[in-house]
């Protein structure tokens, strides 16, 4: 059964009931409604319903405030439609997808520890992978309510690989379940790609790229992405991580720079252990690029990715004390 959904500019798109959100349904139609993490935490899809019926997944989604919530605002990412419907939201066109999203079956290939608390996933899609470096991707694990969003951390390829690094959250029901309950050759749904803090290719700017923890996936694929164009850029690689014991899972990207003079990575540590020695930078990562980029800051192209806090940090930064142009600035927040 489909549902036809119109928005109060006019545009209209059909999302079927059993398939697809709201959101997933506008996207798929190349319809430019604003979302960010597209699993109900961050609020960028609130919308107003005009006219109609929906059925919300997730009553108690964090991207509502209780404000919100009486004014009788929802979430795209949340609602599926129950009947025709009219919804009032302002749509931009810099969310209209650069890649159609669709759904698959995925086959778990391999898993592969790279710390002690995150690993590489490897799946497999019986067609091309099709997406842009820093983009991500929804899996659904079985043994969690809803989907969860993972930053691939390869390129698009025509093996039809989709590569994520992911983060053991204690007592996280979604990621707990990627480690502990698939195993290899098991299969799980996979729905993408989404995000708009992917690699720009039409601009001349050097290339910043900011991580903090499991941040280093859509960093990753940025890297790998840049350095495969064609003059490549230079590339300035900071990685936030707490202790010595993390650094591990920077291995990929030695290697890369080991290859790729372009390529400079620089490290700080919050937290650093007595063992092994540590006589680098410590401290958080936005106040390093800052000290290193200096004057010459609002001349590159940026791309982070980490947890909310450094995320606001490193807004701030480039932003308010900085002023770099908004359109230099490209990030997913990790709700
Ligand atoms: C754009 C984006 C990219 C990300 N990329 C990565 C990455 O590359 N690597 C990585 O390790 N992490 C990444 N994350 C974080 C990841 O999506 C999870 O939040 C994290 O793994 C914790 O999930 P959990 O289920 O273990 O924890 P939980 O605390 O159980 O859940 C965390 C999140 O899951 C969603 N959720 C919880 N309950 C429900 C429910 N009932 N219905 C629907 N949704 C629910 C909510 O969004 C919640 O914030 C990313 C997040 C975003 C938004």
């Amino acid at each position: 059964m489909k549902y036809r959904i119109t928005l109060d500019s006019g545009e209209a798109f059909d999302v079927a009931h059993d398939e697809d959100t709201l959101l997933r349904g506008a996207l798929r139609a190349g319809i430019g409604l604003p979302h960010e993490c597209s699993v109900g935490g961050c609020g960028a899809c609130r919308f107003e319903l005009v006219d109609g019926s929906v059925d919300t997944l997730w009553h108690e989604a964090p991207g509502l405030t209780e404000r919100d919530r009486k004014r009788g605002k929802r979430l795209a990412c949340q609602s599926k439609p129950s009947g025709d419907c009219t919804i009032r939201v302002r749509c931009d066109d810099s969310y209209r997808p650069v890649v159609a999203a669709s759904k698959w079956t995925a086959t778990l290939k391999a898993r592969r520890a790279l710390t002690a608390d995150m690993s590489e996933f490897t799946f497999h899609v019986p067609e091309q992978a099709s997406f842009r470096a820093g983009q991500y991707a929804l899996l659904y694990p079985a043994a969690a309510t809803g989907a969860r969003a993972y930053s691939m951390s390869n390129l698009a390829n025509g093996e039809g690989l989709w590569q994520f690094i992911i983060r053991r959250v204690p007592g996280g029901a979604g990621s707990n379940a990627l480690f502990d309950a698939i195993e290899i050759g098991e299969q799980i749904v996979l729905d993408g790609p989404y995000g708009h803090a992917h690699l720009r290719d039409d601009s001349p700017r050097d290339i910043v790229c900011i991580a903090g923890g499991s941040g280093l996936a859509p960093m990753l694929s940025i890297v790998r992405g840049a350095l495969a164009q064609p003059g490549a850029r230079r590339v300035r690689f900071f990685y936030g991580a707490r202790s010595q014991a993390d650094l591990s899972a920077l291995q990929a990207l030695d290697t890369l720079a080991a290859d790729h003079p372009h390529l400079k990575i620089d490290v700080v540590l919050s937290a650093p252990q007595p063992a092994p020695p540590w006589d680098g930078e410590t401290g958080f990562v936005h106040t390093l690029v800052e000290r290193e980029l200096a004057l010459s800051i609002a001349e590159h192209e940026f791309y982070f990715a980490g947890p909310p806090p450094m995320i606001e940090a490193v807004q701030e930064m480039l932003m308010l004390r900085h002023r770099v142009p908004f359109d230099q600035i490209h990030f997913d927040r990790f709700v």
